[in-house]
């Protein structure tokens, strides 16, 4: 396996079947189409992914994080990753607006899982499970992400509901173990996340960059802070 570089993080790849996953400070939006640098983002990140990772896997999700290798490193296990991006979402906000008659901000009566293939030349298009099939992702797998993804949401929503935000939506990714299990790689973090203040309804993601809704850094370290 060789060094990846992808737009906000790079991925080194270990002898033993590990792998560090570096964080860096690049912030991209829009398909690449708006891109910035923020000293700091790289670390908050990565810590935040870590928190996240180390609480679910306390409550029974399988992750691949092993543990923090640096500033702005995790070491995680070495997965074949699925080319999809699975979207929980809880408040409507965002891309949702194009496609169903809600207000920003309307609480869903039950969560929305959407499937999306991570594929920036074809601008990461939704997709559903025939698709998921012509890619080579059975049915029984996309199931199972999803259901991991729908439990990850209740631990994650219940978690956040306690240090006063929202969890509005957000995107995870999955790949397959040497053991043939399906584990929830990635990250975790407000880069992949929306996260709202209950009170003020203030974005603490990465909504303040896509929009320019204020200081990046600010707003992450807000939501670091919350969590330590
Ligand atoms: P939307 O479809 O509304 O743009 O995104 C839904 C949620 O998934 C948001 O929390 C967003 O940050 C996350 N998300 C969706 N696609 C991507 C992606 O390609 N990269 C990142 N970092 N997050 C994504």
């Amino acid at each position: 396996m060789e060094i990846y570089e992808g737009k906000a993080k790079k991925v080194i790849p270990l002898d033993d079947g590990k792998v560090i996953m570096e964080f860096k400070d690049d912030a991209t939006a829009f398909n690449g189409g708006k891109k910035a640098q923020f000293k700091g983002k790289g670390w908050l990140n990565a810590q935040i992914s870590a928190k996240l990772f180390r609480l679910l896997e306390e409550n029974g999700i399988k992750t691949h994080f092993i543990g923090i290798a640096g500033e702005n490193k995790l070491i995680v296990e070495h997965l074949k990753m699925y080319p999809l991006e699975v979207v929980v979402r809880n408040v409507v906000a965002g891309s949702l607006k194009k496609r169903l008659p809600f207000n920003e901000g309307t609480q869903l009566k039950e969560p929305i899982v959407e499937l999306y293939y991570k594929e920036d030349a074809l601008s990461d298009p939704m997709i559903n499970y025939y698709h998921a099939r012509a890619l080579g992702v059975s049915e029984a797998e996309i199931k199972e992400m999803e259901n991991i993804a729908l439990k990850v949401n209740e631990i994650l929503k219940e978690y956040f509901e306690k240090k006063g935000i929202i969890l509005v939506d957000f995107k995870l990714e999955f790949g397959k173990n040497a053991n043939g299990e399906i584990v929830l790689a990635d990250e975790i973090s407000p880069d992949t996340c929306r996260f709202w203040d209950a009170e003020t309804k203030e974005s603490l993601d990465k909504d303040v960059f896509r929009f320019n809704k204020g200081d990046l850094i600010s707003a992450y370290e807000e939501l670091y802070n919350r969590l330590t």
